[in-house]
């Protein structure tokens, strides 16, 4: 009885395997023709200045609306995209349409607003040489309001296409932010060899930053030597005042989070800066 049991559960595990392995190959055939079905947009979070409550820029997050799940996750969908290489095509696709917003947003009362798009390690690859400078010149957006966010593990892949690529960006003024820092492995000297412009704190570090003290001490030494290797700071995932007041007051520069805003559609973001702007003044959030 005990063997069979065994054996019902280990073929109970394999239907299992066998349904999610179809699910992921399901949902990667779709996100082929995500772009074309119009169903990959763009949503946007402000990035707030701590001293003036000023909006620096907005970070373009991808959002995929599927016809039958709704809303996939950004960390369901991303990992499958890298996988799969599909992340090439959608990386293009959000940066175009960020840009292109952003620009369309110098219309607006206002400081200009800056914009910030995460590129992932996938797209350094071989294959990928990004127009994306190209289309800047198209637009004639100037680089310098442009942020590239990557991960701590991009900038310790000793890969010419990386460094080429960084230098690229550097040389024509893309701005670079690390994102999710704290979480892997960085190496002090990259971010002087990359002349890195950001460093943001991962959001676990703010998630209870006003109780846990090693917590609140790791912020504190990122923001002291990030300010000392002449980096700016911004905090993620901050989620109330407290958290805000303490970053503020530790000298961090930036802040994005729930606080101040989720993630917003184009028109929604668009409707918010109408809205503090009305007068010709410069665009705040709290
Ligand atoms: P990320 O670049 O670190 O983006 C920040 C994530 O934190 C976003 O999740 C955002 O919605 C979420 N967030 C913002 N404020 C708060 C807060 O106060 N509390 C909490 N709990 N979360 C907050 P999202 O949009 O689900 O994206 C997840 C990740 O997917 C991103 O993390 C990024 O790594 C990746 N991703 C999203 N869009 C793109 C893209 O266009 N290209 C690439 N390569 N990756 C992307
Ligand atoms: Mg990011
Ligand atoms: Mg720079
Ligand atoms: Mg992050």
């Amino acid at each position: 009885a005990a063997k069979s049991a065994g054996k019902n559960r280990f073929s109970y595990f394999t239907r299992e395997m066998d349904e999610e392995a179809h699910m992921r190959l399901r949902l990667i055939q779709e996100l082929r023709h995500a772009i074309q079905l119009d169903q990959i947009h763009v949503h946007y979070q402000p990035v707030v200045e701590l001293q003036s409550g000023g909006i620096l820029k907005a970070e373009a997050l991808a959002r995929w609306t599927h016809p039958l799940f709704g809303n996939v996750e950004p960390s369901l969908f991303i990992p499958l995209a890298e996988e799969s290489g599909v992340i090439n095509d959608i990386g293009d696709y959000i940066f175009r349409e960020a840009a292109a917003t952003i620009k369309h947003w110098d219309a607006l009362p206002g400081l200009p607003l800056e914009i910030s798009i995460n590129k992932s390690p996938i797209q350094f690859g071989t294959k990928d040489q990004d127009k994306w400078l190209d289309y800047l010149q198209q637009l004639e957006l100037p680089p310098d309001r442009v942020t590239v966010e990557i991960t701590e593990g991009v900038l310790l892949d000793v890969s010419e296409n990386v460094s080429s690529k960084l230098f690229e960006y550097r040389d024509a003024g893309i701005q670079v932010a690390i994102d999710d820092f704290g979480t892997g492995y960085s190496s002090m000297a990259y971010l002087q060899k990359f002349d890195i412009d950001f460093l943001k704190i991962d959001q676990s570090f703010i998630k209870d930053l006003v109780t846990n003290h090693g917590n609140r001490a790791i912020a504190e030494s990122i923001i002291a030597m990030a300010h000392k290797l002449g980096l700016r700071v911004i905090a993620e995932g901050v989620e109330n005042g407290e958290q805000m007041a303490l970053l503020r007051d530790a000298g961090c520069d930036y802040g994005q989070g729930y606080y101040f805003s989720r993630p917003l559609s184009a028109n929604d973001f668009e409707n918010m800066l109408v809205k503090r702007n009305g007068t010709h003044s410069a665009s705040s959030l709290h």
